[in-house]
């Protein structure tokens, strides 16, 4: 049997042009649930993870305007209340759908928090906007008031707050799942773990851990818990079928199956853009160089035939010879 992570995108989880609505999501889910359902009946062990900005987005917004009334929570607390979210929502819908295709299992979404280096770079340079945008009078209060670091977007006019987006270096729940896992249980469970990479957390002075407003890029997030799961395959679920070379040029091409070499070659010349493709193919590249045995970007339509190896863009492991090994054998763990 094979484990396989699949991490979903935000239009795995929402449609792109949607106003954001419960339904919408709902609706999207089944669909994705359909696809991850036959990925369990054809023999792999399924392992989730998902992003979560919009959502985040949504829940600091709807804190801000109650402010006057409900205490605002700390950012890292709208990650783990997007975690129960979407949990939950993937939870309803996959678990209907594992058992329509004669696979029934628990969703088991696990609150996950993620270890992140306080000395890390990211902290002194702050990257990753989030939330909506605001007057230049409005930031000079949120600069005094509550202390956020807040830049200007030439393109689109107006400030935005910024957070560090440092490197996720271990989740702590990732050691217990593994050991489920080895001891069979992905034949009653899908674990759906480390949500928006998980809610970073840094160690304390006093043996325990404190939460952290930053941001973990989901797809960095997924590598890690890809190493710590020791998954056979990592597949990254977006909106597109897969990286382009040329992206949005006359001479674009999608890439197919791709060597660590190339696909490096490629990142350093540049063609995946920061932000949203070039973490996946880091992520890509990160994953089997630690040993996965394969990974793959590809859209939801391809998931299936994704993880067979015949859609998407995929990067087989630079120790494994012949690119032809049986996908449903036995694994090969390291
Ligand atoms: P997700 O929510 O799945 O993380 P992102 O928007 O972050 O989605 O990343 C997917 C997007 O990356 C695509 O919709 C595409 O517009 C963009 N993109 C940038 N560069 C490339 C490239 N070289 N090849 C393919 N897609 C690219
Ligand atoms: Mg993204």
């Amino acid at each position: 049997m094979s484990r396989v992570l699949v991490a979903l995108g935000g239009n795995a989880l929402e449609p792109a042009h949607g106003a954001g609505t419960w339904a919408e999501a709902t609706t999207e889910m089944r669909r994705t649930a359909k696809s991850l359902a036959a990925v369990v009946a054809e023999g792999h062990e399924l392992v989730l993870t998902h992003g979560n900005g919009p959502q985040v987005g949504n829940l600091l917004r709807e804190a801000e305007l109650a402010a006057r009334e409900v205490p605002m929570p700390p950012m890292y607390v709208a990650g783990a209340e997007s975690e129960g979210e979407i949990g939950f929502l993937i939870a309803q819908e996959l678990s209907s759908a594992l058992r329509r295709a004669g696979v029934p299992r628990a969703v088991v979404p696990v609150i996950s928090r993620t270890e992140v280096d306080r000395r890390d770079p990211a902290f002194r340079n702050p990257s990753k906007p989030v939330g909506r945008f605001y007057s230049a009078a409005e930031a000079r209060t949120l600069v005094r008031e509550r202390g956020w670091v807040l830049r200007p977007d030439p393109h689109r006019g107006g400030w935005r707050r910024v957070v560090p987006s440092p490197l996720p270096r271990r989740w702590l729940e990732g050691s217990a799942v593994r050991a489920a896992l080895d001891a069979g249980l992905a034949d009653r469970c899908v674990f759906v773990v480390a949500g928006g990479g998980g809610i970073p957390v840094a160690r304390n002075g006093s043996g325990g851990w404190t939460g952290v407003d930053a941001v973990i890029d989901k797809d960095r997030g997924a590598a890690l818990v890809g190493r710590q799961l020791r998954c056979d395959s990592l597949v990254i679920v977006t909106d597109v079928p897969g990286a382009a070379v040329g992206f949005g040029t006359p001479r674009q091409r999608w890439l197919g199956v791709v060597s660590v070499r190339e696909l490096q070659r490629y990142l350093d010349a540049g063609e995946f853009a920061a932000g949203s493709m070039r973490p996946k193919v880091e992520a890509v590249l990160d994953f089997v160089r630690a040993g996965g045995r394969r990974a793959v970007i590809t859209d939801v339509g391809s998931l299936r035939r994704g993880i067979r190896g015949e859609a998407g863009t995929r990067v087989p492991s630079p120790r494994v010879r012949s690119p032809r090994l049986p996908t449903g054998g036995a694994s090969r763990r390291r």
